[in-house]
């Protein structure tokens, strides 16, 4: 079966052809470790997570890349502000690598939690310094840097396709009458190393050909991903704000230095999580991590099937209400789920819809009809064999039986029953099942054991 993606450099649906038979290479823009991740944030990488999963699903051997970015990610995307990591360290009377190390660790766990396999390579920006070096040598050797008062820039100017990727209007963004650039040459100029101001002022810098500095946010990803998937790889990924800045530089800087066009094959984004109006952030301050969620009484895994419920390439309103209805959709899916008796057979029939879907642009919310619409047919068979299959990419555990913990409370009222079993008073074992039933169990007995689940 054919695999569709949406690719934003063609603004269009493309059938997936990977450059090495059987294998893909991915680039996922991971995390600035500045702080929580937040739950928009988490959408990104659910997203990456599914496009993961379906490759797969469809026999690829896949090599997925994040990057850490542990330094030179600035208050603004354009080059301006203060290191994200450095404003932190400070704030939090940190070194920079305890404030990395610390929301790494955060992030790895929310991961976990939600069901993402970690990328098969994990690389940090501080520790590839000197590929960022060889890189910025590379591009200066071929004319496309300059230097300014402030660091070395990338000169948009020498490339005739900048800004293809969100075909943005170069005549605008050209240096500009009312724009202050600084000594830029152009209002697009971005930067491949910043020099520090004072020395010594910085937590992380590092000795360069054009002076002490740190390099700039978009250089790690072209250095680390041609380090690790070659000069032209398969597949790259981000959430929808990186296309006009930082997926528009590491087209640039990537194509300038190593040649290849396109650089990359196929570039897929994931749309934004929204919350009252506006897409989820930070600066906002109207955010919420996957601890929140849990400490209000939802798992990790009701947020995934949240997210699931929507096309990656639509943006998608959060609310405590929506979230609620994903929670028990999923709750009484695993419930119809726990029911079914396995067959030991796979569902065809279903299963082909299931891949049909998941192969067109990752249509995830269809993919769940097909699954509401196999477990609620009467007469189907091989539903716990397709729903195994399916939940390779659901990823929600749909088979994993819940650990229910029982209250001390309940515990007791249980003994009490069993007591009055054994005694065969009827009535009082009644009495208490239903006693047991208002507290949120259900009991059922078993022919050699009484089973308790939740209501
Ligand atoms: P950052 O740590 O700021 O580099 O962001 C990490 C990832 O989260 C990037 O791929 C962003 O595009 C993505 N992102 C940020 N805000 C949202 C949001 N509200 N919804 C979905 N993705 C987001
Ligand atoms: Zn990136």
């Amino acid at each position: 079966m054919v695999l569709k993606l949406y690719n934003t450099l063609t603004r269009k649906k493309e059938i997936f052809k990977s450059i090495k038979k059987g294998q893909v290479g991915i680039y996922t823009c991971g995390p600035t470790v500045y702080w929580y991740q937040h739950i928009g944030n988490l959408r990104s990488y659910i997203f990456a997570d599914i496009l993961k999963k379906v490759l797969i699903y469809n026999k690829y051997n896949v090599k997925q890349v994040m990057n850490v970015t542990d330094v030179g990610h600035l208050s603004s995307d354009s080059d301006v502000g203060e290191d994200k990591i450095e404003m932190a360290a400070k704030k939090e009377h940190k070194t920079a690598k305890e404030i990395s190390d610390f929301y790494l660790k955060i992030f790895k766990q929310d991961f976990k939690k939600l069901n993402i396999s970690e990328p098969e390579i994990w690389c940090k920006a501080t520790e590839h310094i000197k590929e960022q070096i060889e890189l910025i040598k590379k591009l200066e050797k071929k004319g496309f840097s300059y230097k300014t008062s402030d660091g070395i820039y990338f000169d948009t100017r020498r490339v005739k396709d900048y800004g293809k990727l969100a075909k943005l209007k170069i005549e605008n963004l050209k240096a500009g009458a009312r724009v202050k650039i600084w000594d830029k040459k152009n209002k697009t100029d971005f930067a491949l190393w910043k020099f520090s101001e004072k020395l010594g002022e910085r937590q992380q810098e590092w000795k360069s050909p054009w002076g002490v500095g740190f390099p700039g946010w978009h250089l790690e990803c072209s250095a680390m991903s041609s380090k690790y998937l070659g000069e032209k790889f398969d597949i790259h990924t981000g959430g929808e704000d990186h296309i006009p800045v930082h997926h528009t530089n590491e087209i640039a800087q990537s194509e300038s230095a190593f040649g290849k066009k396109p650089w990359v094959n196929y570039w897929v984004h994931g749309a934004f999580l929204i919350f009252e109006g506006k897409k989820m952030s930070k600066s906002s301050g109207k955010i919420a991590t996957i601890e929140d969620l849990e400490k209000k009484g939802y798992s990790a895994l009701d947020y995934r099937y949240f997210i699931l419920t929507a096309h990656y390439k639509s943006q998608l309103n959060f609310s405590l209400k929506n979230l609620d209805n994903a929670k028990n959709s999923l709750r009484r899916l695993k419930n119809i789920i726990s029911e079914i008796k396995d067959d030991k057979k796979i569902n065809k029939k279903y299963l082909v819809d299931f891949e049909k879907a998941i192969n067109n642009d990752l249509d995830m919310p269809n993919a769940l009809a097909v699954l509401w619409r196999l477990v609620r047919d009467k007469t189907a068979s091989g539903k716990i064999g397709a729903i195994k299959k399916m939940d390779e990419v659901f990823c929600l555990d749909l088979l994993k039986k819940e650990k229910i913990v029982i209250p001390v409370e309940v515990k007791k009222l249980i003994d009490e029953r069993e007591d009055a079993r054994n005694k065969k008073d009827w009535a009082k074992a009644d009495f208490l099942r239903q006693k047991i039933r208002k507290l949120g169990f259900k009991i059922d007995d078993g022919s050699e054991e009484v089973k308790i689940s939740k209501i």
